[in-house]
């Protein structure tokens, strides 16, 4: 058989995940540190386990109706307005999603014309390219800097902006690099987004984990943005959830409404068991959060200083749990870096072009991993540099 010719065609165009492909490298192998996959190194907290246990003891395994549970959509509506600031009716603005994951899929699939462009600060998580070029849309990215400290700034932005231009991806705080967003620089986006007639999808996944006392601002709060946003967000990263899958969207009626359509006849509706634990979850609220957030805190501050007492450069990120430091003067390409420091020490890092060709130079070091491992990381990586 000749699958080649069986295949999609744009499909075939579209790279594997730099990350797997390099993870699968590490696979069962007990010796290596691993600072790779963005997951939580806690599990799901005890009270939102045992809700999802009590669920299924009570026999509810049924389909829920295809926006998500009626309960829930009222209390993610109610957090979000709390935390985001911006309020959306749980009836008819909200869908309840396997995951951000499906809820950005839904979100391109339902806006975009074949040809439709799409902007996305870089380096980026890195599904977003290959998310826009499978709804048949084109990715068009900007590279936000390290004097930046990664930040997407309304000039760059300006630059990229065509007649074709439809959608804007924000992320912050971003995975890979932990960028925040001043809210000088948000204001200016939004003006453009109003400027430019362009719909913003917010990835708000990282949206509780800044640091440093600081307070998240979303653009969906902005004035007139409310109406040109869908905000996505969810469970995975904040709450530890990842192996539930669950995520949201929030939104006007009429976007959701289409969202809805494909979620409808591609998924029908997110798992049961995992609604009710969601449920629960944002019942618990940031207390049930709060101890994971201070130990990323403290382990950014650890690996941020040893990265730059041994002269390797890393801006201290705002957010999320990944730190980006600059290995450019190693005289390696990042792919080079991490294969090279893998073999050497066992610590497996992500080269930062996995991320986008922006990406090059750096590579990601994600701390949710126990302190321990972290502080052995660390003196592994003092040794690997020194025999560059
Ligand atoms: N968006 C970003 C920026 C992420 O980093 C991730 C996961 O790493 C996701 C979305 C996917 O999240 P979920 O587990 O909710 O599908």
């Amino acid at each position: 058989m000749d699958y080649h010719s069986k295949i999609a065609r744009h499909l075939q165009e579209i790279p594997r995940s730099g990350i797997r492909d390099f993870f699968e490298l590490v696979i069962g192998r007990d010796d290596v540190i691993s600072l790779g996959v963005g997951e939580p190194d806690f599990t799901t907290p005890w009270r939102i386990r045992e809700a999802a246990i009590s669920s299924l003891e009570k026999g509810e395994t049924s389909y829920t109706s295809n926006l998500g549970l009626n309960s829930l959509r009222d209390k993610v509506c109610g957090y979000v307005g709390d935390f985001f600031e911006v309020h959306y009716d749980g009836a008819t603005e909200c869908l309840i999603t396997v995951g951000v994951s499906e809820a950005l899929d839904l979100a391109l699939r339902a806006l975009l014309n074949p040809g439709d462009e799409v902007v996305f600060h870089e380096p980026c998580y890195v599904s977003y390219s290959p998310s826009v070029a499978m709804a048949y849309g084109v990715p068009v990215s900007v590279a936000t800097k390290k004097e930046d400290g990664f930040s997407l700034k309304p000039e760059a932005l300006a630059e990229v902006i065509t007649e074709k231009t439809k959608v804007l991806m924000l992320n912050f705080p971003t995975n890979p690099t932990g960028a925040v967003l001043s809210d000088e620089d948000l204001k200016g986006i939004a003006k453009l987004c109003v400027e430019h007639d362009l719909i913003v999808l917010t990835d708000e996944i990282y949206s509780e984990l800044r640091y440093d006392g600081k307070r998240h601002l979303s653009i969906a709060s902005l004035p007139g943005m409310r109406e040109r946003t869908i905000l996505l967000h969810g469970f995975s990263k904040a709450f530890a959830m990842t192996g539930f899958r669950l995520g949201f969207a929030c939104a006007p009626q009429p976007l959701i409404e289409a969202m809805m359509k494909i979620h409808q006849y591609g998924i029908l509706c997110a798992p049961i068991t995992s609604q009710v634990a969601a449920l629960e979850a944002l019942k618990a609220g940031e207390p049930v959060y709060r101890e994971m957030k201070d130990a990323y805190h403290e382990r950014r501050d650890f690996l941020v200083s040893r990265l730059n007492e041994m002269g390797i450069d890393c801006h201290s990120p705002g957010g999320a749990f990944y730190v980006f430091p600059d290995i450019s003067q190693f005289g390696l390409s990042s792919f080079e870096f991490a294969m090279k420091f893998l073999e050497a020490e066992q610590v497996a890092a992500v080269p930062g072009t996995a991320f986008g060709e922006s990406g090059e130079g750096f590579l990601r070091c994600c701390y949710a991993t126990g302190m321990d491992k972290l502080k052995e990381a660390m003196d592994r990586m003092e040794r690997f540099i020194a025999t560059l």
